[in-house]
Formats: C-alpha cells, sequence, structure tokens
C-alpha cells in the first residue's frame, strides 16, 4: 500500500501515485512492456488474480525497478511521520522515513525497559497496564513449561538409546553364535573391519612428506594425545585407533624404522610409502590397506602413525 496523499506537503506528481491503492508509490516496481509502475504490495495481490497491467491490460511477465530518477522523485518528497497521531511532529524526506521510525519517541511500539525493577523491555503503550509479577510469572510458567519438555525428551532419548543398546547386545549374541556355528565367520568379520579402515582412509587427503628427517620418532605423551584426539575427529574407526597410536613411536615399529641407523639404511623405501594426512596436525597415517607393495620390515597392522616437527604437504 501507498503512503497516503495527505502526508505530504506540497504538490505531488500525479507520476509518482500508484494507479491501484491511489497512495504515493511504496517500493514501487514497473512492468517492463508499458512502463507503469505500482507499490510493490500492490502489484503483486493484483498480478495474483491477473498478470495484466491494471492501467492499459497488456500482460505482465516480470516486474522490475523503477528507472533511478523515478526512486529521486520519490525520496525528496516530504512526508508527516506515521506517528504524527500520537503528536509527532516531525517532517522528513521520504528516503528518511524508515530511520526516523525506528527512533520516533512518539512511536507507541517503541521497546522501553520496565521502570519498576521487573528488568523487561515492553511496547511503551504497554507501560501503563503492565504488572511486573504478573508477566514474571508468566515467563517462569513459559521456562517451566519448556524445562519439561527437555526432560520429556531426555526420558525419550534415554528411552530409544537403552532399546538400540538392547539391540547391539543381541546382535553380538548372535554374532558370537555364528562365529562359533561357522568357520568362515572369522575371516569375514576381517573383511567387514578392513572395509572400515579402508572407507576412513579414502576421506583423508594424500600427503607428501617433503623433509623425512623431521620425524619425531619419540613423541612424547602430551603430542600423542594430541594426535590421537585427532585420528579420533577425523572418523578413524575407535576400535583402531589405540592400535595405531601405539605404532607411533620407534619402540613399537617394524624392525626396519626402530632405530636410527636402520631408518637412515632404508630411506631410499620412504618414497614409496602412501601417506594421509591426519587433519590439522604435522601427522601421517601409514596405513596396510594402502601400501600392499611395503615389505614387513617396513609396515605393521593396521598401519604407523608418523609425527614431523615439519615438512609435510
Ligand atoms: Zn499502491
Ligand atoms: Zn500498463
Ligand atoms: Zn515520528
Ligand atoms: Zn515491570
Amino acid at each position: 500500500m501507498g503512503f497516503e496523499i495527505n502526508r505530504f506537503s506540497g504538490e505531488v506528481d500525479d507520476e509518482l501515485l500508484c494507479p491501484i491503492c491511489s497512495g504515493v508509490l511504496e517500493e514501487p516496481l514497473q512492468a517492463p512492456a508499458c512502463e507503469h509502475a505500482f507499490c510493490s504490495t500492490c502489484i503483486h495481490e493484483w498480478i495474483s488474480r491477473q498478470p495484466t497491467c491494471p492501467v492499459d491490460r497488456q500482460s505482465i511477465t516480470q516486474l522490475r525497478p523503477v528507472p533511478r530518477i523515478l526512486r529521486n522523485l520519490l525520496s525528496r518528497l516530504s512526508i508527516t511521520c506515521d506517528n504524527s497521531i500520537y503528536g509527532c511532529t516531525a517532517v522528513v524526506k521520504l528516503d528518511a522515513l524508515s530511520n526516523h521510525l525506528a527512533e520516533c519517541e512518539h512511536n507507541p511500539k517503541k521497546p522501553v525497559p520496565c521502570g519498576q525493577g521487573c528488568g523487561l523491555i515492553i511496547p511503551m503503550d504497554e507501560l501503563k497496564d503492565h504488572n511486573c509479577v504478573r508477566e514474571l510469572r508468566s515467563l517462569i510458567h513459559n521456562q517451566q513449561q519448556k524445562i519439561q519438555d527437555f526432560q520429556q525428551e531426555i526420558a525419550d532419548q534415554r528411552f530409544q538409546i537403552n532399546e538400540q543398546k538392547r539391540e547391539l547386545y543381541i546382535l553380538k549374541d548372535f554374532m558370537r553364535a555364528m562365529r562359533v556355528s561357522n568357520p568362515g565367520m572369522p575371516a569375514l568379520s576381517d573383511d567387514i573391519d578392513r572395509e572400515e579402515v579402508s572407507r576412513w582412509s579414502n576421506t583423508l587427503t594424500r600427503a607428501r612428506v617433503t623433509r623425512w628427517g623431521g620425524m619425531i620418532s619419540t613423541p612424547d605423551d602430551m603430542l600423542q594425545a594430541m594426535i590421537k584426539r585427532s585420528l579420533s575427529d577425523s572418523g578413524c574407526p575407535a576400535r583402531i585407533v589405540e592400535t595405531l597410536m601405539e605404532k607411533c613411536h620407534e619402540r613399537s615399529w617394524p624392525a626396519g624404522l626402530s632405530s636410527l641407523e636402520t631408518r637412515q639404511n632404508n630411506r631410499r623405501q620412504y618414497e614409496s610409502y602412501v601417506c594421509k594426512r591426519i587433519p590439522g596436525r604435522q601427522a601421517v597415517v601409514v596405513l596396510l590397506c594402502d601400501n600392499p607393495h611395503i615389505n614387513d620390515d617396513m609396515m605393521a597392522d593396521p598401519g604407523l602413525v608418523m609425527i614431523f616437527a615439519h615438512g609435510i604437504e
């Protein structure tokens, strides 16, 4: 809806009026073919019923913004404040109206703090009927309701978790029975485990170690804990996090890596490792599933963790 014309001081050109509501154009849009301009809300409501121009019946397929000159003419008009009936005497340029309304002292809906100590912010026109105790009671009531809803939700979820635990136990018992009665089962479950590891590995990015000399072969507990957290965060299957972390120190590395001397002897083989970056860390995992071509004395199951001071791309 446009602005009532009697809110403007001085003459308003007919070009600036909306043919639908006869007010001064508000957020104007025009029909591209005939260039008639309308308030955004007026024309949208109109074309929702019939897609033609209300002035000349030409069809309207889309609407576009009015030319800048029309916008400029509109923005220069002077208009009284929406709150003039509440005593505001301000007359502002049309393009400054929304800023004025946001701060108008006479706006009956202007949020003001209650002066009696309840701490609530309320619309100015509700101040006279405002009762701190009543308001606070309803606030407490709403919050109690919310707490009850949350408690109910927690109880529901707890129930679901217990149900799932129970199903998991049954499943485990079932698997155990299967394993005992079927000699092929252990191999099958190994396959599933291996599949899970390689699925995780595929989510990691390939890393290139540029300086093998930067390897920290005896990481301290703190560093290990950091790497372990990043491994878990990267989606590493929980059952191998621990085993992998045991393989991050030279004391548990295979013979080919277990001392500075053997590492130096085998240095050339490093280049054939397929390394995956542990996200966010100067560390890589070298997984058995990615490195079937590496000799046993340079590899471990399910893989190795190598931590560096620098030199990973
Ligand atoms: Zn209009
Ligand atoms: Zn038209
Ligand atoms: Zn005002
Ligand atoms: Zn109050």
